[in-house]
């Protein structure tokens, strides 16, 4: 295994990519690749466990050995992160997907292979990792397609999975149970047509997954400065807490966000790091995109596990709790559902407080279920404002001639204005419009507090909806 340090210029030993431009429109142009070679789709899932693995560095092995073989890239490798209220993930709920073409020769050696590194690299002792292989050989099938969105969104069964895949004669390698063919079947079907993002991942060397990260803050600080808002999540800005670093065992060193695989490598370039990186790949990924909302047309259509978005009034305005979440009630005329705004989403509860009764938003979060204990909530991952209600207080009424507010005279004696001699007996208060500090507009909590999907503020207008993938930038180092 090759390895290289930070300091050594990226890149020199580049093995030679093959340009190669492809996308839903794109069948390869070359006769004899078609006739010779096979495209292939390889989904990966639930390799990992809370204690340790990354089905991610499996992903990023596996592009070294699919190299070796002769097998040439079509996509960066994909992470396809699924629904985050699936009440059965591990951390963060990502599946990858690899895409390629390889001699039909060789296709047999290539999945011997890539079972073979899932299980060196799974952790197979513990009960939550239940690794699962699903490929298929061709194109994409639109149904498919469809499957993977219901996995981003809401919950599938592996009846459900093992169906589809018998439909499009996708073939599936399970290791011990079948629970994580369902993420390794939606990678395979999820070719990221619409909005997406870049991650580039570092790893670490084996040996120092024990040790503390050593990784030079100042120059993530001025990566963040220099690449962003082409990078994103990089630090937290409410914090100063730097985001790129997990905190977990896992082999990632750091995971850097971006808008194209030309600003995550610049800002690659940038962090240095007092310690041996094993390998980086770019991943193409749903990362940042809101992927996971369903719009759901009335607050009775939320279910608990299906992030959701909704428009509603607030009927009951925000309090706060012991433990510093905040409470509201968002209702339309379906029903009413409970939405917090827990402690760690840090100021973004100061803008939740400022809501009133009457004012309409649009709550994006995922549901839980009613227990004995609390109702059914909407945890809130961000809002937009759509509405104001207006606001208004009691003032006593102004003085008729110094035009300054009068005092009251006492219970049922009106009001009075001492300085100018004036009563005013049948006078009562009057309700005056106060200016609200809210703004219409989405809210985010800060950085540290969104999950891998939900879209930050700073990628607001740079959405994007084409999918062409151009493989002829450096995208990893084996
Ligand atoms: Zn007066």
């Amino acid at each position: 295994m090759r390895c290289i340090s930070i300091s050594k210029p990226i890149g020199t030993n580049q093995p030679p990519l093959r340009p190669f431009l492809s996308g839903p429109d794109s069948a390869p142009q070359d006769s004899e690749i078609q006739t010779k070679k096979t495209v292939l789709h390889v989904g990966i899932d639930d390799t990992d466990s809370p204690r340790k693995g990354c089905t991610t560095y499996i992903a990023a092995v596996l592009v070294q050995k699919l190299l070796e073989l002769g097998c040439c890239f079509i996509d960066y490798p994909n992470l396809v992160r699924l629904n985050p209220n699936v009440p059965w993930k591990t951390r963060g709920n990502g599946a990858i997907c690899l895409r390629f073409k390889c001699e039909k020769s060789n296709i047999e050696l290539a999945v011997k292979t890539i079972v073979r590194v899932v299980k060196q690299n799974s952790d197979l002792a513990h009960a939550r990792a239940d690794p699962a292989i699903a490929y298929l050989k061709g194109n994409i099938p639109v149904e498919l397609a469809i499957f993977s969105k219901k996995t981003i969104r809401g919950l599938v069964t592996v009846r459900e999975a093992e169906k589809v895949a018998a439909r499009h004669g996708v073939s599936g390698v399970t290791i011990k149970g079948k629970k994580g063919f369902v993420g390794a079947l939606a990678a395979l079907g999820e070719q990221l047509r619409s909005d997406h993002t870049y991650e580039l991942i570092a790893y670490r060397l084996q040996r120092n997954t024990l040790r503390p990260r050593n990784i030079d803050s100042e120059s993530v600080f001025r990566m963040n400065n220099e690449t962003a808002p082409l990078t994103f999540n990089n630090l937290d800005p409410e914090t100063n807490r730097i985001l790129i670093t997990p905190r977990g065992r896992d082999p990632i060193l750091y995971g850097i966000r971006g808008e194209t695989p030309s600003a995550v490598l610049q800002a690659h370039k940038i962090v240095k790091v007092n310690e041996e990186i094993e390998r980086w790949v770019i991943f193409r990924t749903n990362h940042g995109t809101d992927d996971h909302y369903s719009r759901v047309s009335k607050v009775s259509d939320i279910h608990p596990n299906q992030p959701a978005v909704v428009l509603g009034r607030i009927l009951r305005k925000p309090f706060t709790i012991p433990g510093g979440h905040v409470i509201f009630q968002l209702g339309d005329d379906s029903a009413v559902v409970d939405c917090a705004a827990y402690e760690p989403t840090g100021n973004f509860r100061n803008i939740v407080r400022k809501l009133v009764e009457g004012d309409m938003i649009e709550a994006y979060g995922g549901i839980r279920r009613s227990s004995s204990t609390h109702p059914r909530t909407l945890n809130l991952e961000k809002i937009r404002v759509v509405s104001l209600a207006p606001c208004f207080i009691y003032e006593n009424p102004r003085c008729p001639k110094c035009h300054k507010r009068m005092e009251s005279a006492g219970k049922g004696q009106g009001f009075r204005c001492r300085k100018c001699r004036v009563n005013a007996r049948t006078a009562s208060k009057a309700l005056v419009p106060i200016e609200r500090d809210l703004s219409l507009g989405v809210y985010v909590p800060p950085p540290r507090a969104n999950r891998h999907l939900t879209k930050p503020i700073l990628r607001y207008g740079q959405e994007r909806n084409d999918s062409r993938v151009c493989l002829t930038e450096p995208w990893h180092w084996p």
